[in-house]
């Protein structure tokens, strides 16, 4: 039986931060000004190990690394092997290059009929809006845009992209991602959501962000109502691993749905992170318990300088056996990968159909048991009526 989980064992609170006041803590632009992003900070706080410190330095010069207060809290300052730590500290492991990686990995660029605007399926679009984020993931898909690693502007006032959206009338959906979208200032997202909501034609619009995760502090009462005034918006969060199921994370979801926010979650599969069953169960159950939909779980894509992440692919296929059928249907995301080359996201399943004949198709339950479906059930009047008072009973 698998340990029940709750919640009094989260994490909560401001951890080595002590000193400062809860005023400052609670506030989103002091955990955004007040990010790690030098060496010798990390150097005052935790045991960088050389490997570490290497990586650091070359992240000068491409996805730079920042850690806001509230998640550097949930990092073990001693242990390197540290699931947390490894999202976000770079590690020279980052400079080696392994056959296959890209730093366009899932082939964006040529998708971009204006900038910042990716149109890979007919009825949706990916809105790129900024290139700033709370912390930079150190497999990120986009670090060849984000954190100004080569200085990429997006359009400052979005107009390109909205004309766009606005002539396309088989734009449905609109996902708004980054960067991370929920670092624009109230205004500007409030603006934003207007103008898209204003077209007749998107039905749908939903938006990415790990503030939730990186700084809770962002998901004020102000914020929550913009989203409650332009809603129903969708909001995809990234959780990795159980740890940063925080109670302040918790309390950000309960308002957030408070103000009819649908909340989704997103992992990526990570090598040292999450790439067990047992941390994805309980990741997953606490989703849960936060009132989010574990939506997708994610191969890691082939960017460049991400081999030491990358899990083997039977790997994703385990965890997903270990899901389905053990627990809540609701707690068991899709995989799926995102295809080098523009392909979009295809999901990958455990094998559950042994064979299919004309007359029934075998299937493997969660168990590993085999069952028949009959798939042409013989139908015939009824002989007796003995049998007759069976059926009809
Ligand atoms: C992931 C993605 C979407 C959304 O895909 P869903 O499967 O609908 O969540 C849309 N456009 C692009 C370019 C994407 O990468």
């Amino acid at each position: 039986m698998y340990p029940k989980d709750n919640t009094s064992n989260w994490f909560s609170g401001q951890g080595n931060y002590q000193h400062v006041s809860p005023r400052e803590w609670n506030n989103w632009v002091w955990q955004l000004h007040n990010r790690v992003r030098t060496i010798e900070e990390l150097k005052s706080r935790l045991n960088l190990s050389e490997e570490e410190e290497r990586g650091c330095e070359s992240a000068k010069h491409k996805l730079h690394f920042a850690i806001t207060p509230h998640f550097f809290n949930l990092i073990d300052p001693d242990d390197v092997n540290c699931p947390i730590r490894k999202q976000v500290i770079p590690t020279e492991r980052e400079t080696f290059v392994a056959p296959d990686e890209m730093l366009d990995p899932i082939g964006e660029e040529h998708q971009m009929p204006v900038r910042g605007l990716v149109h890979r399926y007919p009825d949706r679009v990916l809105f790129l809006v900024t290139n700033h984020c709370g912390s930079y993931c150190r497999y990120c898909t986009r670090s060849r845009l984000v954190s100004n690693a080569q200085a990429y502007d997006f359009h400052p006032a979005f107009d390109d992209a909205i004309a766009y959206i606005e002539k396309n009338t088989c734009i449905r959906d609109v996902l708004i991602s980054g960067g991370d979208p929920l670092l624009l200032p109230n205004r500007v997202l409030k603006t934003l959501l207007k103008r898209l909501r204003a077209i007749d034609h998107v039905e749908f619009i939903r938006v990415g962000s790990r503030l939730p995760v990186f700084m809770p502090q962002r998901i004020t009462p102000e914020l929550c109502a913009i989203f409650k005034e332009v809603g129903p918006i969708w909001l995809s969060i990234h959780v990795n691993h159980p740890r940063e199921c925080t109670l302040e994370l918790k309390r950000a979801c309960r308002d957030l749905s408070l103000s009819h926010v649908i909340l989704a979650n997103q992992s990526v599969l990570l090598q040292g992170v999450n790439d067990s069953v047992e941390t994805m169960r309980s990741l997953c159950h606490r989703l849960l318990q936060m009132g989010v939909r574990p939506y997708y779980i994610y191969q890691c894509d082939l960017i460049t300088g991400s081999s030491h992440f990358r899990t083997p692919f039977a790997k994703g296929l385990e965890i997903i056996e270990g899901l389905r059928g053990h627990t809540t249907g609701y707690a068991v995301p899709q995989l799926v990968i995102d295809l080098p080359g523009g392909g979009g996201k295809v999901p990958v399943n455990p094998q559950t159909i042994k064979e299919i004949t004309e007359n029934e198709v075998f299937l493997v339950n969660y168990q590993k048991q085999e069952f028949c479906y009959p798939l042409k059930p013989a139908v015939r009047p009824p002989k007796t009526s003995e049998e007759c008072h069976v059926l009809c009973r």
